[in-house]
């Protein structure tokens, strides 16, 4: 069969397609905050601040480099309660909240003691991201995204996506009065294609799979001025979002970092950032420089990090996905082997589990913590549990799993696993015979 590496939504564009969201956009002054450029993280190259996402030397991928000012707890503190309050370690510009957006973040981190108790770890936080305001974690990116678009001038804020990505541009594009238009596999499933639909009329479903409505995107992209595709063309800058998870995690904490954390990896962006935050942190004196060891977690139908993990490979082999975790099933990891190199230097792991593991830990965590997480959720928790079974995750070690997304966006994947205890008449006769009383 064909050698070519599955191309997929988050994934970096063929940069030989590349082109400027807008020709030599005029900066304003701070346009992107404290950062100073951006740096490949494969050979150094440093780029200026603009719409470049691949290194004009080796093709590497960009990564937005700061000059930070010095900060204290307390003056994070006194911002808002969203991802705003960490503006001076994002790419965005000193007066962001001023430009309407959704103000994601500052989700809750709870304390899970049922669930900590049945899987025998002592001490298990959930961060709570299905709460952001279009029920996932990927609002967060999002506003960083939306930001560089309208710095650098772009007229239509897009995706390729495999649904939560395409739910939050279409709702912040709509809050920021810019033209949307997000592009999905035509077989998304129902509540992702309405949870975009109402926020756009542009939602457009492609006929074919995800690598498809990638490749359609990168060539919009190559041929339109002015579309600001997140992923695509913008995505140092949205892929920076993902750090506030981190910073959030530590201050939720007291300043600290937990000891463990449980990461989703799709395309391993939110892994290796939320790691980039730990650093930073650590960096800048918020927290105190401590170990702390970084998990990731795929689906087997969707598994090439780990699969690279477990035969201790630094290559990364593209797999077509085949997986309920839709929002995970990325074949061709863009920071597939970034992820690899922090789970190795924190002593962690990838792991991977199974569709009937993943519907059984979106049980449990509802049923242990009332929370009703999606598929990419179910992934983490079933890789939580899996991790301490093989002594590979120490139960007795403060420990974080994150839920990315809100279970609503993925109800078949359990609909047949809950419901009804009975259906029965309307007395109490028919209700005693139910066995409840
Ligand atoms: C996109 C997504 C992820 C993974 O994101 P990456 O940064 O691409 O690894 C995890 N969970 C949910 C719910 C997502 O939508
Ligand atoms: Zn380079």
């Amino acid at each position: 069969m064909s050698p070519q590496p599955t191309s997929v939504a988050d994934e970096a564009a063929d940069p030989t397609t590349e082109k400027a969201v807008t020709q030599d956009p005029q900066l304003r002054e701070g346009a992107f905050g404290n950062a100073t450029g951006l740096s490949c993280r494969e050979c150094g190259a440093v780029q200026p601040l603009g719409p470049s996402y691949a290194c004009p030397e080796c093709f590497g991928p960009l990564e937005v480099a700061y000059s930070f000012p010095a900060l204290t707890r307390d003056e994070i503190e006194a911002g808002p309660n969203n991802i705003w309050r960490y503006k001076a370690l994002l790419p965005v510009p000193a007066d962001i909240e001023s430009s309407p957006n959704t103000e994601p973040g500052f989700t809750r981190l709870l304390r899970a003691e049922n669930l900590g108790r049945e899987l025998g770890i002592d001490t298990l936080w959930v961060k709570d991201d299905s709460t952001n305001p279009t029920n996932s974690f990927k609002d967060r990116v999002v506003a960083c995204a939306l930001s560089a678009a309208r710095e650098l001038g772009a007229s239509v804020f897009a995706c390729p996506s495999t649904g939560n990505l395409a739910n939050a541009v279409a709702a912040a594009g709509a809050r920021a009065g810019m033209r949307t238009v997000v592009l999905i596999p035509s077989n998304l499933e129902h509540p992702k294609q309405v949870n975009s639909a109402v926020f756009t009329d542009s939602l457009i479903a492609v006929d074919g799979n995800y690598d498809d409505v990638n490749k359609l995107a990168q060539e919009i992209a190559a041929e339109e001025e002015g579309w600001a595709f997140v992923n695509v063309n913008v995505r140092p800058f949205y892929a920076e979002g993902s750090k506030t998870l981190g910073y959030e995690i530590a201050e939720q904490l007291g300043w600290r970092l937990p000891d463990q954390i449980v990461i989703p990896v799709a395309s391993g962006s939110q892994l290796t950032k939320v790691d980039k935050a730990f650093r930073e942190l650590i960096e800048l004196g918020l927290v105190e420089d401590k170990p702390y060891t970084v998990f990731g977690a795929q689906a087997e139908g969707c598994s090439p990090v780990s699969t690279a993990y477990k035969a201790g490979v630094d290559a990364i082999r593209p797999v077509k996905p085949d997986t309920i975790a839709k929002s995970l099933a990325i074949g061709n990891p863009a920071d597939g082997i970034y992820v690899l190199d922090v789970a190795k230097r924190t002593g962690g792991a990838v792991e991977d589990v199974t569709d009937d593991e993943v519907r059984a830990a979106i049980v449990k965590l509802a049923r242990t913590e009332g929370i009703f997480t999606e598929t990419a959720g179910g992934t983490t928790m079933a890789v939580l549990e899996k991790l301490v079974a093989a002594g590979l995750l120490d139960p007795t070690k403060e420990t974080v799993a994150i839920n990315t997304g809100h279970g609503l966006k993925t109800l078949d994947a359990v609909s047949d696993q809950v419901g009804p205890r009975a259906t029965i008449k309307a007395s109490y006769d028919a209700f005693a015979e139910a066995g409840l009383v």
